[in-house]
């Protein structure tokens, strides 16, 4: 299985809009971060993990035209509203595409775009998205890959994290219960948010001190952060941080069968 990061911004982006670096380096490339995205890929299977305002960017730079499914964690902006540019890659494989979602983010989703899933002016527009109903934190196959969720608590709205065998994506997520840091125990490779920096006080996302304190409880082999801000500098976070856990950076592959590159 191949673990592919597409996005590890926050919500704005980095730089953010108007060309701000924060306190990045921005000759360092891997501060260029677009929003927070992952594929995940066995030989013959392709998920994509949330459909971010760059995705038509992030497809096209890992050049995946093709997806067996598609499954998302919650439905704030910088996690759907790239949802439109599945388009393309439902019309060339001419299959309505699988959106794996919990009740609520479905319902969001169809609220805001009804058109993905109905035909509309007599077919001229077709459904490209056919919804599958994520129930009391079902585990789930698609193709050969197996698949877990659980419940993360993003604050203002539940958020959905997923375990694919022994790696495990959490974003966005400001605390995690004991049912599901269960469900994490024998993780060897885990990217969760943690995007409040060193902020003492939690918002909606989680600070490193918590998630140093989830990776001592868990022990991954390797925890890798995102949902990075402009106030995250790549090199800075790498200097601050043990090294097993590093900032990820978009374009970074995570090869589970033999380890990182
Ligand atoms: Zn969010």
């Amino acid at each position: 299985m191949k673990i592919t990061v597409l996005g590890s911004g926050g919500s704005l982006g980095v730089p953010a809009a108007g060309g701000f670096w924060g306190t990045c380096d921005r000759n360092e490339p891997k501060n260029k971060r677009s929003r927070a995205s992952i594929l995940v890929q066995s030989a013959k299977t392709s998920l994509l993990v949330d459909t971010s305002y760059d995705l038509r960017e992030q497809l096209n730079r890992t050049n995946t035209q093709q997806l067996d499914g598609v499954l998302i964690t919650h439905a704030h902006n910088d996690h759907v509203n790239g949802i439109d540019d599945l388009r393309p890659i439902a019309y060339h494989s001419n299959v309505k595409l699988p959106l794996y979602a919990n009740q609520e983010t479905l319902d969001e989703i169809h609220r805001r775009w009804p058109y993905l899933f109905e035909p509309k002016h007599g077919n001229i527009y077709v459904e490209f998205i056919q919804k599958q109903l994520i129930e009391n934190y079902d585990k789930f196959t698609v193709g050969d890959i197996d698949v877990e969720s659980f419940e993360m608590d993003h604050t203002t709205i539940l958020a959905l994290g997923y375990r694919f065998g022994s790696f495990a994506y959490c974003v966005d997520v400001a605390d995690i219960n004991e049912k599901s840091l269960e469900k994490l125990k024998g993780v060897e490779t885990w990217i969760v948010d943690a995007g409040a920096y060193f902020k003492e006080k939690i918002g909606t996302h989680a600070n490193i001190q918590r998630v140093m304190k989830w990776a001592e409880l868990l022990k991954p082999k390797m925890t890798y952060l995102t949902v990075l801000t402009t106030h995250m500098d790549y090199a800075t976070l790498c200097n601050e941080l043990p090294p097993h856990i590093r900032p990820a950076y978009d374009g970074m592959v995570i090869d589970m069968d033999s380890n990182t590159r």
